[in-house]
Parts: structure tokens; sequence; C-alpha cells
């Protein structure tokens, strides 16, 4: 007999002792504005996004073990695959090597029992729909009937316009996903870098299932980005926050942290159940790296000394 799930103590279900995240939460869906499991408790993932893949040198985000351990450690629930796309060596170019990159990072989240966001990370995936649409259809076709799969089909787009250029991508992404998997979530990226949720959230794209997305660098981004997801939440927008740093928004170039306006946005998506994934699984000097440029351990088994201030305070909140 399977005792009852934990709550807490904000009321979002957390997996029950001896369980993987996917054995007590199940098939994924949207009520109102949050992600509910299938029992109808409300859920918040919270975990790592991978650097891009194609710049990514170390295997941090392809490793079971990792992936196990921060499961285990860290209280993981999702990892998100960052899959580059338009540089040198990304999709566009490297298509084979950029799937299979996928394909492990996907077959690991199956045998962990997590969540795994496929991102199609791209700021100008309208330009290259004709490939996203087929990678999506790939993906959707082999993992569509597995409750693991998250779809993210548009990274950042620019200062692109909603209703004429991205509303009718994200339409044509949906259809095509949804002709292989009914049901899984898909996040759909919103304009100006993934800022303007409000826009988006006053033209919704029809369907079951969606979110939208909200990226924030604590450095750059404060209070007027909140009021942003607090309008579109306010009529009614289901938002995840699949990429997030606290730092400028160039990733910490200049080694900055801001921890405390970083502690107002992770307090601000615990308490409206938002669900995130934070910027990056990777070692460098940028602070945005969880990992000293000094490196670690590919496959887990990280001591504090290891890891930069942003990635403790990831890890931190993840556990919370
Ligand atoms: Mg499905």
């Amino acid at each position: 007999m399977t005792p009852p799930p934990a709550e807490a103590p904000d009321g979002t279900l957390v997996p029950v002792d001896g369980e993987t995240p996917v054995e007590t939460f199940g098939q994924l869906r949207v009520e109102g504005t949050q992600i509910v499991a299938a029992s109808g408790d409300p859920v918040q993932l919270k975990g790592p996004s991978s650097m891009w893949l194609n710049w990514e040198q170390d295997g941090y985000a392809e490793s079971l073990d990792a992936l196990v351990w921060m499961r285990d450690q860290w209280k993981l629930t999702v990892i998100r695959a960052a899959m580059g796309v338009e540089p040198g060596g990304a999709y566009l170019s490297n298509p084979d090597v950029a799937m299979a990159q996928v394909t492990t990072i996907i077959e690991n989240a199956i045998d962990a029992g997590v969540y795994v966001i496929v991102d199609w990370h791209d700021h100008n995936a309208h330009v290259n729909q004709a490939a996203a649409e087929a990678f999506f259809s790939e993906i959707s076709a082999t993992y569509g009937h597995l409750p693991n799969v998250i779809y993210e089909p548009f990274n950042e787009p620019e200062q692109i316009d909603w209703e004429s250029e991205l509303k009718p991508y994200h339409e044509a992404l949906v259809a095509k996903i949804r002709e292989n998997d009914p049901d899984n979530l898909i996040v759909l990226g919103t304009p100006v870098w993934s800022q303007n949720v409000d826009v988006a959230a006053a033209s919704p794209v029809a369907g079951t299932n969606l979110l939208y997305t909200l990226h924030f660098y604590s450095c750059t981004h404060t209070g007027f980005l909140r009021a942003k997801g607090d309008t579109a939440l306010s009529v009614g927008l289901p938002l995840f926050v699949t990429e997030w740093g606290s730092t400028h928004s160039d990733g910490g170039l200049d080694g900055l942290v801001c921890l405390d306006e970083a502690r107002l946005w992770t307090d601000w998506m615990r308490t409206r159940g938002i669900s995130w994934t934070a910027w990056k699984l990777d070692n460098c000097s940028d602070s945005t790296c969880y990992f000293a440029p000094t490196g670690a351990p590919r496959d887990g088994e990280w001591t504090d000394a290891m890891l930069q201030e942003h990635g403790q305070f990831v890890r931190d909140r993840m556990r919370e």
C-alpha cells in the first residue's frame, strides 16, 4: 500500500519517499494557470537547464549518474535539454550529433523517472519552422506516449510581432506535436527574449496543456518583469520559467550575482506555483555556470567548493 503523497508547505505535491517524481506525479496537465499531477494536486517542477548542448564540453547534461544524483541530492524533478539550433555545429549543421545528445538526455530522464524539457534553443525559430516541425514530429512520435517529455519549440524569440509571426509559428508547432501526442505539456516562447508574457496573454494560442515562457536574470530584470508575469497570470495565462539566472542577462560575463533579487524571484515563483529550470549546468567563468571554471566531476558528488554562488543558490532553491 503506497502512503499518501506528502505535501510541501505551500500545498504542492512532492515525490513520495521511494518513488521517482514521475511515479508520484504521473501524466501532468494544466488546470487554470497551474501544472497539476495526475491526482489533480498542484506541482512545481524545479531543475537545471543544460548549457547550449553544442557548446557543452563535459557531458554533465548527458550523464545518467549526474541526473540521478541531482534527483536524490538536489530534489531535481525536471531537466531542460537546451539543443542549440543555429550556431555552427548545432542542430541545423550537425543534426545527428544534436539528436543523439537530446535522445540520451530523454532516455536518461525516463530511466531516472524525471521530466525533461526538449528545448529548440533558437532565437530565430520562425525562420527555421520546417526544421522545427520535423524535429518535434519525430520527438513526439517517439516519446509522446510517455509522461516525461515537455516540449519547448522556441527558446527566446527576439523582437518579433506576436500576432503576425510568433503566434502562427506556435499554432503550427502545436498542431504538429498534437498529431502524435494529445496531452503532454508544451511551453511557448514569448516576444522579446521570452519577457512579454502580457502580450501573449492578450491573444493566447488555442489548445490544452499549453504554458508560456518567462525568462529572467535578476541583475537585469526586477519587479517590472514580475508585474508582467502577474498581469499574464491574472488573465489566466499559465507560465513556466524555463530559464533564469541570478546574474545579468548575458549569463554573467562580468561575474556578478544578484542573489537578493533572485530570492524575490524564486519566492514569487514558489508562491504562484510556477515551475522552473535554471541556467546552466556547466563549468565556466560566467556567473551562471553552476560549476567553477576549474571544473567538477561529470557524474555528481559535487561539493560546495565546486559550486559557484549561483549554483549553490539554485541547489538550495531546488531543495525547498
Ligand atoms: Mg502524451
